[in-house]
């Protein structure tokens, strides 16, 4: 097959993979460890809440961190033969179907792989595992602008991507670099908006009482420079630490400040979606 078949080839394979899912939903960051993927994993659960069927594919191949955040560290990825072919099953939890490339690849390595190898792993990954029928599959992107990012957001078919910062200005910074890859004519994939994570911190003995930590306005101002929206403001608290860390997103339990502000991003963007 010469790079032309290849390609195409990949295309049909991961066309397929996706026939029956409804919208793709990547959710991106200018820098790692801003809350990407307790993002991700916390809008998976809200929209399955609300009644969708949903999928996350975690290809942060620098960190994934899905498998922490699901509690499903040691579980072993299972195959289904189907006309010859072996497909991966994805890991059911709290309803969602789960994918991490952290099943298949050691991250700190994978800092050393070249662009392409990092792709073709995803793809591989992604269009080889039984997502089946679906109305969401949300993707924890690799953080930053790289070759990765920009064959990934190419390739999917994105119906939207939604950016996660904090206010800091090195946060900051790197969003607007990733906005406007994304919305570079070789791309083009709509913007669905920003939410700024960790945005203030709320003492449970001073509940009306916010401080801004990491400064206030500058997602606020970014979101009008950009001229997108600035979908929620998510507080930074030891509750969403927590419950990562124990592998039960807080989206889980149905009443608090923090599981609302995910609810309310999943209507926003389920409402979007549906008038885009
Ligand atoms: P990224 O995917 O951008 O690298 P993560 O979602 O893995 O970021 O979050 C990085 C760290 O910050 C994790 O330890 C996570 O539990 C913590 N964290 C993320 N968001 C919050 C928040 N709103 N409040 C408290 N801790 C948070």
């Amino acid at each position: 097959m010469n790079i032309f078949e290849q390609r195409k080839d990949r295309e049909q394979k991961i066309a397929q993979a996706l026939l029956n899912v409804k919208f793709l939903v990547a959710i991106g960051s200018g820098k790692g460890g801003v809350g990407k993927s307790t993002v991700a994993a916390n809008l998976a659960i809200s929209l399955a809440k609300i009644g969708f069927k949903v999928g996350l594919a975690d290809v942060d191949i620098y960190g994934p961190s899905i498998p922490t955040l699901f509690n499903i560290e040691n579980q072993e990825v299972l195959g289904e033969e189907i006309d010859g072919k072996l497909h991966f099953l994805p890991i059911e939890k709290f309803g969602i179907k789960l994918m991490s490339i952290g099943f298949f690849v050691d991250s700190s390595k994978a800092l050393m792989w070249r662009g392409p190898m990092a792709s073709n792993t995803i793809i591989q990954m992604v269009s080889e595992t039984l997502w089946g029928e679906l109305d969401y599959l949300i993707f924890d992107m690799p953080p930053g602008t790289g070759d990765i990012q920009l064959t990934l957001s190419s390739q999917f078919k994105l119906s939207g991507a939604v950016f996660v910062s904090t206010a800091q200005q090195l946060s900051i910074a790197d969003v607007r670099r990733a906005v406007n890859m994304f919305t570079s004519d070789e791309i083009k994939i709509p913007i669905l908006g920003l939410v700024e994570n960790m945005a203030y911190f709320v003492p449970k003995e001073l509940p009306n009482n916010k401080y801004y930590i990491f400064g206030k306005g500058g997602c606020e101002k970014l979101s009008k420079e950009l001229d997108i929206e600035l979908l929620e403001q998510i507080p930074i608290s030891k509750e969403i630490s927590e419950t990562n860390d124990n592998g039960n997103p807080i989206s889980l339990n149905s009443d608090s400040i923090e599981s609302n502000s995910f609810l309310s991003l999943a209507r926003k963007i389920n409402n979007k979606l549906n008038n885009q």
